[in-house]
């Protein structure tokens, strides 16, 4: 194997855990998404981006075994151990899960996948709402359907890393964060449409309009947000059954009064979110094509605001991180992810960036509020090999 020195660190450890050199080192990014929050499951659009914090795995396939030995530079130094044939779905195997899950769903596809060391290092932060968890899955599974000899598009990659998630680690969760992580390229945003899962890169370069993207990492997460999930996306299929549409995403802001007159106060909001929300990702995706990031903060500020008022999933501390950010001088923020804790995103003129951290941490510390993480992120490329 030939490696470029920038992966030599990588190389080094997997050989001081496994005793011999990888075939080969691999990576995929973690994700923020843009805006286009719990429209997914209702088949409607997203616009995420691959962020330049990422998962390497250097890896070296062990032919003719089933034995998988798994170490993360960011867990204990011991060696996991498994075998391929006596892996269960949704068994206990704490982070392991993950590259376990795909190539469990790789195997269920009908691909032959060796036994394999694999040493993972990670600048994605757990639990942070970035999904560090999909960042190993996708590193991984490009790393395995090279090895095994397979050819997937990448289509087919973002569905096996979804059926790992789902089947093997037991996570309901859709196809955003995958296509992000598989499918992002640098400068660019993912304009996904969840009903057909058809994929366009649509320029985003925050840095060329004098901007960064910063992130307001809350370091919550309320316990309530497994039933607040649950109980948005039954209220957003009861919606969706009462106005007589398959899904959320076939209804335009133009249905709204016919919602509001048919619906409770409550499934109504929920309606009149996932409805504007579909409209703002697609304003959104045509403002950055005409006139570029500084054009779409409006659209941040009227989702958070939608997410706050609406869909109820935001919190003290994301709203604080809003409107800290917003009044230091970002152009636009919003929370991202799922809501009830996680991270938020300011999208902030270059020159103002300390002014607007400064307010932030000051804000939080005045309401005694735990200390969140600050830091900018780009829109990098998606998983590939890197030596
Ligand atoms: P998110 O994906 O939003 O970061 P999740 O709860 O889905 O949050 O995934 C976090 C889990 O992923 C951690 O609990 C851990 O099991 C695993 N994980 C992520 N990164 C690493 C890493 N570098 N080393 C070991 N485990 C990791
Ligand atoms: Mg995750």
């Amino acid at each position: 194997m030939t490696t470029s020195s920038s992966e030599q660190d990588l190389v080094d450890a997997f050989r001081s855990a496994f005793g011999h050199a990888p075939d080969g080192v691999w990576m995929a990014p973690g994700r923020v998404n843009l805006i286009g929050e719990h429209t997914d499951y209702n088949e409607g659009f997203v616009l995420p981006f691959a962020i330049d914090l990422r998962a390497r795995v250097a890896v070296k396939a062990l032919p003719g075994t089933r034995t998988v030995r798994l170490v993360s530079a960011q867990g204990s130094a011991e060696v996991q151990e498994f075998s391929l044939g006596a892996i269960e779905p949704r068994g206990d195997y704490g982070w392991s899960t993950y590259p376990l899950g795909v190539a469990w769903a790789l195997e269920q596809h009908g691909i032959a996948v060796p036994g394999f060391e694999l040493y993972l290092d990670s600048t994605v932060p757990l639990g942070s709402g970035l999904s560090s968890s999909h960042a190993i899955e996708c590193a991984t599974i490009t790393a395995l359907a090279e090895l095994s000899g397979a050819t997937l598009s990448p289509q087919e990659l973002v569905l096996l890393t979804q059926k790992g998630e789902n089947d093997f680690v037991g996570a309901p969760t859709g196809i955003l964060d995958q296509s992000a992580s598989l499918r992002g390229e640098r400068g660019h945003a993912v304009f996904l449409d969840c009903r057909d899962q058809h994929v366009e890169l649509i320029p985003f370069d925050a840095k060329a309009d004098g901007l960064v993207m910063l992130v307001i990492d809350t370091r919550v997460a309320h316990s309530h947000s497994d039933g607040g999930y649950a109980s948005r996306r039954a209220a957003c299929e009861a919606g969706a059954a009462a106005l007589g549409v398959p899904a959320l995403r076939d209804l335009g802001v133009d249905d709204l009064p016919r919602a509001q007159a048919l619906l409770d106060d409550i499934t109504f909001r929920r309606v009149r979110h996932v409805v504007t929300e579909d409209a703002r990702v697609l304003e959104t995706v045509a403002t950055l094509t005409s006139a570029g990031a500084a054009a779409i903060g409006g659209l941040l500020d009227a989702s958070h605001v939608s997410m706050r008022d609406d869909f109820e999933i935001s919190c003290p501390e994301l709203d604080l991180a809003v409107s800290a950010a917003r009044e230091a001088g970002a152009i636009g923020a919003r929370m991202t992810g799922g809501g009830f804790g996680g991270s938020a995103i300011a999208l902030t003129p270059r020159a103002l960036e300390s002014e607007v951290r400064t307010a932030v941490l000051d804000a939080f510390r005045e309401a005694g509020f735990t200390e969140p993480h600050l830091f900018t992120v780009t829109p990098a490329e998606g998983a590939r090999r890197l030596a």
